[in-house]
């Protein structure tokens, strides 16, 4: 079996952080390294490595994940304009092989960029 990631660890409490919003499928919590002012990761509980490694199984679960987005934008007053972004591999910026999705807010995004060089 492959080694627990820094997000199980953090769902199963090995490692603290503050969870902001969590239900059965997912934990949502504010990044350790915030990109924008509102910097948050949606996290399901299942260890998916990658985006890539999900199948017809997660479809539902990564709907999920979409609209619980979606609803903590509103929560939070960010609906008008926020971001999600998910790495797929190393060279994608992925550091953490337990899919994650990005959301961040409160931050004039150049248009048309998606941070690609
Ligand atoms: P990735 O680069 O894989 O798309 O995103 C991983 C994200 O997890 C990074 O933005 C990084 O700052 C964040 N991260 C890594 N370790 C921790 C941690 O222990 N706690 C929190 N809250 N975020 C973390």
């Amino acid at each position: 079996m492959s080694e627990k990631s820094i997000f199980s660890k953090i769902m199963d409490g090995e490692i603290p952080s503050d969870i902001l919003y969590q239900d059965e499928h997912f934990i949502c919590i504010k990044d350790i390294a915030p990109q924008a002012p509102t910097h948050l990761l949606l996290i399901p509980r299942k260890p998916i490595p990658r985006i890539a490694d999900a199948t017809p199984e997660d479809q539902s679960l990564l709907g999920h994940l979409m609209l619980k987005a979606g609803e903590i934008a509103r929560d939070l007053g960010v609906d008008e304009a926020f971001r999600l972004v998910i790495n797929n591999g190393a060279d994608a910026g992925q550091t953490v092989f337990h899919l994650h999705v990005h959301l961040l807010a409160q931050k004039k995004f150049k248009e048309g960029s998606l941070g690609m060089s």
